[in-house]
């Protein structure tokens, strides 16, 4: 068999794993990214010699393939690791539930209290939860916490994050989820800079040794197809691209208006949804401490509020203080996601001056819209298939084929390397990375 060539659509992380994996194994390979660089979700914004994440970024201890990625770039080196502080406002009230006497307080009976711990427990220690996988959130809390610990906390959280109720959000999602433990367990991050810019940067090198041909600013309009098979891919400045193999890595929303028809099963049933990130850097000195805050009374403009600099204190110049608010829209149709950034940051500075009891002074803002932030993960989703049932040569990357885990960079790079490994299985060639993966232990978690 000769090497296929390959093109690879997307330079998002999933994206950009595939590409590299495959070059790795000898095939042609051609990445194409709409925007000017390379990242997609993970990208960076720079201001004044300084750069941050387009929204809150950190290192799961626990995400394997990110690690991988890292320690070939050779980053890992230089994370550090931080117990971070989060903080729920509930009704004008803060609450650290970590905390003995906060949680104490909590508005919850004891009982309930009791009941929350086994259920964080639980979930800890279940890693698999392919059992949970059609059932909803409201189910797993009411059996393992109990129906007053949903009311008091979880139904506000799926509300947050997906503007749902426990009831229709997936049980295997919530307890993958918790199962990472990501507010109480070390987040990473790399001083002096922002970390995915140092891992976005870092696989444009690897990219570009294995030889991959990297077409950025150049958005992908049409996949032509000839004879049942596709034959081509155009752009909207007239780059056309003929291959053997395509791995779309793009939201499945995108590939959709691409191709108009392919049934693989649960593929465009998924719904994407959006989220306004808006990024405020400012002298003022903010306490309490914290670097997570839910605002879980769903009165607020934002859902959460990030102080970037809690988890990295060199992100921005000295004495800075970088508020990240941000705000899960249902979709991008939605009409939150196309008020002005005006309407925006007045909602945002409202909400500043609720939780704090000032009035914000930023020294700049800005704001990020991301259209397609992550697919709806409802009660009985499903992960489409590596390969399109419709299309014999397409195959499908992204974090809609890695459900129940939390979508994280890691989640992202997996899946590329998984769509890869399964073109190249096809093609009768392996590849040794997902092994390598597998095998990879952390071995130090140096403190920052
Ligand atoms: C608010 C927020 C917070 C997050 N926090 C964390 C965190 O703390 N830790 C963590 O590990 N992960 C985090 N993530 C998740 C992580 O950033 C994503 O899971 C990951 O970057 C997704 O990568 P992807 O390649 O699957 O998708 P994307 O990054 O969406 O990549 C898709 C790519 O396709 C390109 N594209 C779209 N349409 C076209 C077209 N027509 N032609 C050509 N190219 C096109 C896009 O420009 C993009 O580059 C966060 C994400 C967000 C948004």
């Amino acid at each position: 068999m000769t090497a296929p060539e390959v093109a690879v659509l997307g330079g998002g992380l999933a994206g950009i794993s595939a590409a590299w994996t495959l070059a790795r194994e000898g095939l042609d390979v051609t990445l194409i990214e709409s925007g000017e660089r390379l990242g997609g979700l993970a990208g960076t914004i720079e201001r004044d010699g300084h750069f941050y994440p387009l929204a809150y970024h950190h290192i799961l201890r626990r995400d394997q393939t990110l690690l991988w990625f890292l320690e070939r770039i050779g980053a890992l080196n230089e994370v550090r690791w931080r117990n971070i502080r989060m903080l729920f406002h509930l009704d004008g009230k803060l609450w650290n539930l970590a905390a003995p006497v906060d949680f104490l307080r909590f508005p919850m009976s004891l009982a309930d209290k009791l009941r929350f711990v086994r259920l964080m427990l639980r979930s800890f220690r279940k890693a698999d939860w392919d059992d949970w996988h059609d059932r909803s959130a409201a189910e797993l809390v009411d059996a393992w916490g109990g129906p007053g610990v949903r009311e008091a906390l979880f139904e506000r959280l799926t509300r947050l994050k997906f503007r749902r109720p426990c009831d229709e959000v997936s049980a295997a999602w919530l307890g993958a989820r918790l199962h990472f433990r990501e507010g109480s367990a070390p987040l990473g991050f790399v001083p002096e800079t922002n970390w995915t810019k140092v891992l976005c940067e870092g696989l444009t090198a690897l990219l570009q040794d294995a030889g991959v041909r990297v077409l950025t600013g150049r958005r992908v309009t049409k996949l032509t197809a000839d004879a049942g098979r596709i034959d081509r891919v155009e752009c909207d400045d007239g780059t056309t691209v003929h291959a053997d193999a395509y791995v779309s890595a793009l939201p499945t929303e995108v590939y959709r208006s691409l191709i108009g028809a392919d049934d693989t099963t649960d593929l465009f049933s998924i719904r994407y949804t959006a989220i306004l990130s808006g990024l405020c850097v400012t002298r003022q000195t903010i306490r309490p401490d914290f670097y997570w805050m839910n605002l879980a009374s769903l009165r607020q403009s934002s859902n959460g509020i990030f102080r970037l600099e809690a988890l990295n204190p060199t992100i921005g110049g000295p004495g800075e203080t970088c508020l990240n608010f941000v705000t899960h829209v249902p979709s991008r149709d939605d009409p939150t996601f196309g008020l002005s950034d005006e309407e925006i940051w007045s909602g945002y500075r409202r909400d500043f001056e609720q939780v704090f009891g000032h009035a914000l002074e930023p020294l700049w803002t800005r704001l990020v819209r991301l259209p397609l932030y992550s697919p709806v993960f409802h009660r009985g989703y499903r992960n489409p298939p590596v390969r399109s049932t419709s299309w014999p040569q397409v195959y499908l990357a992204g974090n809609y084929r890695t459900f129940p885990s939390i979508a994280s960079t890691g989640t992202a790079l997996q899946s590329g390397v998984d769509a890869a490994a399964a073109l190249l299985a096809d093609h009768r060639r392996r590849t040794p990375v997902p092994d390598e993966i597998r095998a990879f232990r952390l071995r130090r978690m140096p403190r920052g």
